[in-house]
């Protein structure tokens, strides 16, 4: 084994050990839930398929699961490796096969172009709350998050719905160490079209520093703006006062650069407070309607997301029963 082999298996299993999706201690801002057990199948008896021992070995078995070494093993609801009540199924799906999830993201990435150069012409102009003092002749910069604003991963996601279950740290850091993360519609042409414009590029991401330099090589094989002169992967816990709060980075870009726009898919990716209750962050959301129609620019994340903890009141290590029962709890019907 080479020692480049073994440093990283040493911080794959130091990152795993942290026990969230960020690979934060603590409080990420934007995780899905803990893993759980899958929901037992319920459903009519003449719905369900011929018991599994009486079934031939299927002609397109589902593909190997992304496991790592040490995952537990996944256990597929019997005879579809689905969970019936999947509450994630849709969601999924909507980003990865409609039409609408892409001319969104495809248009929000347009719009973004305009804003950014609206932004660049305008040196009074700033996304960040954090940027202070006098700005007007700091070289521009773009701040984006990578999860779900310009890197999909969508097909880890689809691969814990087959196999019955949910996000956990090891899966995802396995995840995260194979690179294979995709680009989400419009996003690397965006970065591309910024770039082009000397505009620097800061990926703040809640994916642990142990993976950095992974998330690094994904974003260099799909082709996104990377510089030599700088960290522009900047991830919790590189300086002690960085957590899945995302503040303190953005005032650290703030003060070398102005910040023409912000980019994600979460709350948390624009402004500190994504983790109150669902109604305090529509209200925080409210307090910010102008820049949500300028500088701040967000995409669909349907799946996961600091939306989805606040529903759960941001608790980990909940049943998939307890997860369904407590979404079910928040739905407005008519009576
Ligand atoms: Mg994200």
């Amino acid at each position: 084994m080479t020692v480049r082999s073994s440093s990283r298996i040493v911080l794959w299993v130091f990152a795993a050990a942290a026990g969230c999706r960020t690979g934060v201690p603590g409080a990420p801002e934007t995780p899905a839930s803990p893993a759980v057990t899958p929901p037992a199948v319920s459903a009519p008896t003449s719905a369900l398929p011929p018991p599994a021992s009486a079934l031939p070995p299927p002609a397109s078995a589902l593909p190997p699961p992304a496991a790592a070494p040490g995952a537990p093993a996944a256990v597929p609801a019997p005879g579809t490796g689905v969970a019936p009540s999947d509450d994630r199924l849709g969601a999924v799906l909507w980003v990865q096969t409609s039409a609408e999830y892409r001319a969104l993201a495809l248009a929000t990435f347009a719009r973004a172009r305009l804003e950014l150069d609206r932004a660049l012409a305008d040196r009074t102009s700033t996304a960040a709350l954090e940027q202070q003092g006098e700005f007007g002749g700091l070289p521009p910069a773009v701040v984006a998050d990578l999860d779900e604003a310009m890197l999909d991963n969508s097909a880890y996601e689809a691969d814990q719905i087959r196999l019955g279950g949910r996000y956990e740290a090891v899966s995802w850091n396995a995840w995260m160490d194979r690179a294979r993360a995709t680009a989400v519609p419009g996003a690397l042409e965006f970065a591309r079209y910024a770039a082009g414009r000397g505009v620097t590029l800061f990926y703040v991401t809640n994916r642990a520093a142990a993976f950095e330099e992974r998330t690094r090589a994904n974003l260099a094989a799909l082709g996104f703006p990377l510089v030599d002169d700088r960290d522009t992967v900047l991830t919790p816990g590189e300086r002690p006062d960085w957590g899945s709060d995302k503040a303190p980075r953005r005032a650290e870009v703030a003060r070398s650069f102005r910040i023409l726009l912000l980019v994600g898919d979460d709350l948390g990716d624009f402004v500190s407070g994504a983790r109150a209750q669902p109604e305090e962050r529509v209200a925080l959301a409210e307090r910010y309607a102008e820049r949500w129609q300028t500088s701040w620019i967000l995409l669909p994340n349907p799946y996961y997301g600091s939306w989805e903890r606040a529903l759960l009141d941001n608790e980990r290590d909940l049943s998939a029963e307890e997860i369904l029962r407590r979404k079910l709890g928040r739905l407005r019907g008519s009576e």
